[in-house]
């Protein structure tokens, strides 16, 4: 076996020992007598696994009653569409930060479905930075505040939980269960799994049932969340929920989201430190809007990135390059990804200042 220290982006690493239970199950699940993908998404063997991811999100986050939990296709990208397409009303406005290239997509969706609003942005410096909440320029009665909790592309992160006048829509794709958060603001949380809770193809949506209540009725049938909320309406991921579900359960028995945290700072401050302590390192962002999840820094020459990247992945260090369209280098370091493959990126830095700095 030839594991590499995985950096990628997303879909990103998942924990090893839930790798070996999916392949120690995937002839036969359970009583089943078939794998996961070959039985019916309404057997009891499958309602089980369902329940106990639902439940393990519940446990994890502390979710009440009034939430929903659901499991939906399409991807982060189609919740761009399908948040506005259920939320914004006509005559109503939603207020929107953009932080980032995913953040300008969910704008360019919610404008196909009404008065879209830019309350802030950090566009003009390169989305170097989260604008801070006391300089959002809100509006009167907004249907809902929109935000990107995680830039996975720039590397910079919501650290605490915004305050605001109306129900906050999260789209928490790059660093959904890597902290706790505080729910009293959100009316809406969505996020694709491919990064921090299992593998693509599933997107976790969560929904407080007074926010569904405001939602517009007559919406395409696939595309209202009443009907995804109400009942199993047609057949889910069942290959990546039964993945997120052994997700969930590792990052429960390693102690829940709390000491998820402490491990995600920990892991982060490895890089961070290493490039505040070199003058041949560069990182892109303001460092109080710094991500745990996505470091981005630079060398001093395009060249050395280059250079950078390919002893990397000579020494097993893979997936280190910035996203197309912003370049340098990106270590994606989220929840599953193991303190030892940080450590060993933290070394590699420091050697590769010695020799090339
Ligand atoms: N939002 C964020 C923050 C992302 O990082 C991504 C994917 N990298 C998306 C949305 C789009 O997700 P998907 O590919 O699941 O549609």
């Amino acid at each position: 076996m030839n594991r590499l220290h995985n950096f990628s982006a997303g879909p990103g690493a998942l924990p090893l020992s839930v790798l070996e239970e999916a392949r120690d199950e995937m002839l036969s699940f359970g009583t089943a007598g078939a794998s996961v993908m070959e039985i019916s998404h309404r057997s009891p063997e499958f309602t089980a696994v369902l329940e106990a991811a639902k439940q393990h999100l519940r446990d994890l986050l502390g979710l009440t009653d009034e939430w929903h939990v659901l499991f939906l296709q399409g991807g982060a990208s189609l919740q761009f569409y399908q948040t506005a397409l259920n939320f914004l009303g006509d005559g109503q406005t939603a207020d929107y930060v953009n932080t980032g290239a995913w953040a300008s997509k969910a704008i360019k969706e919610a404008k196909r479905c009404g008065n879209v609003n830019v309350a802030a942005s950090s566009e003009e410096d390169a989305f170097s930075y989260i604008p801070p909440v006391d300089t959002w320029k809100l509006s009167d009665n907004p249907a809902y505040v929109h935000f990107t909790s995680n830039n996975t592309i720039y590397g910079t992160e919501f650290r605490t939980d915004p305050k605001v006048n109306a129900p906050l829509v999260c789209d928490a794709s790059s660093d959904f269960l890597s902290r706790p958060i505080d729910l009293s603001g959100y009316g809406l949380i969505y996020a694709g799994a491919q990064k921090n809770i299992g593998p693509a193809g599933a997107t976790v949506v969560l929904v407080r049932d007074s926010f569904l209540q405001t939602a517009r009725k007559g919406v395409p049938t696939m595309l209202d969340y009443s009907v995804h909320a109400a009942k199993l309406f047609n057949t889910p991921p069942v290959f990546a929920i039964y993945m997120v579900e052994k997700v969930l359960r590792w990052l429960k028995d390693l102690g829940g989201l709390g000491s998820m945290q402490r491990r995600n700072e920990t892991k982060a401050s490895m890089l961070y430190s290493q490039i505040d302590s070199s003058g041949f390192y560069r990182g892109t962002v303001q460092p109080e809007s710094r991500s745990l999840m996505n470091v981005t820094f630079r060398l001093p020459s395009e060249e050395l990135d280059a250079r950078f990247i390919s002893e990397a992945k000579s020494q097993g260090l893979v997936a280190l390059k910035g996203y197309r369209t912003v370049g340098g280098i990106r270590a994606s370091i989220y929840n599953a990804c193991e303190p030892d493959s940080v450590r060993a990126l933290a070394d590699f830095m420091a050697e590769f200042e010695r020799v090339n700095g």
